[in-house]
């Protein structure tokens, strides 16, 4: 059934190739934001990221001279710590240091449930090994996101997928994904605005998880062509490191 179109109420919007390139605002964004906010419409941003704190992003996008505040921000860190609280469980956090602050007060002693992201230094087989056993006595498997891979400065490096897919194989289970483009990390973004999918747009530089998911979701999503895009589009015109 073709959902009926609403008046545009919340607008939501990427961060990572959107409004900057890593350390770079993307030209006229701070600019376009201004403009969206002298409307009466609701903006979040929201991100997949699985290593930098609501508190990092935060602090980069002031660098940047974004105006934006901490409760704008929805992450997938987010998305995983609303599940974890809605399940009530105890995870082991197979997270990057660095996104521990986002999950500051969630008991992890004596875990029964897996929350995995993209964490380098935490992947080896002692690791992995005990939330494998964890999962074998029944604990949900909770993914940030099931990325294969991404850019880094010195090339293509393994995303968390790859890890994620690794415990599924051995125990034959499926992880709870968190991140774009699941439907129910747009849904959860729009709590709390007292939106409907149907009045919100999404706004950003992937065609899969941002408006793709974003329309899955029952919203309008909105292409840019800056960032991913621009490497989609023309892979070729991109020295292999760094973007
Ligand atoms: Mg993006």
């Amino acid at each position: 059934m073709m959902a009926v179109r609403r008046a545009l109420k919340a607008v939501l919007v990427d961060l990572n190739g959107t409004l900057h390139i890593e350390d770079a605002a993307v030209p006229g964004a701070q600019e376009a934001l201004k403009r969206l906010r002298s409307s009466s419409v609701i903006v979040r941003f929201v991100t997949n990221t699985t290593k930098e704190s609501k508190q990092d992003l935060l602090e980069r996008l002031k660098k940047l001279e974004f105006d934006i505040s901490e409760d704008e921000i929805f992450t997938s860190l987010t998305a995983a710590r609303s599940l974890v609280e809605q399940k009530q469980v105890r995870p082991m956090l197979l997270v990057d240091d660095r996104a521990l602050p986002d999950f500051k007060g969630i008991q992890t002693n004596d875990p029964n449930a897996v929350v995995i992201g993209l964490a380098p230094e935490h992947f080896h087989y002692q690791t992995l090994n005990q939330a494998f056993r964890l999962l074998l006595d029944g604990a949900p498997l909770i993914a940030i996101h099931k990325a294969r891979y991404y850019k880094r400065k010195d090339g293509l490096a393994l995303g968390p997928g790859p890890f994620v897919t690794a415990l599924e194989y051995a125990t034959d289970t499926s992880a709870i994904v968190v991140g774009k483009p699941e439907k129910t990390f747009f849904l959860e973004a729009l709590r709390g605005t007292g939106c409907e999918p149907e009045e919100a747009v999404m706004i950003g530089d992937d065609c899969r998880d941002d408006v793709g998911g974003a329309q899955n979701a029952g919203m309008l999503g909105i292409l840019v062509k800056t960032g991913r895009y621009l490497l989609y589009a023309f892979p070729n015109a991109f020295p292999k490191t760094g973007w």
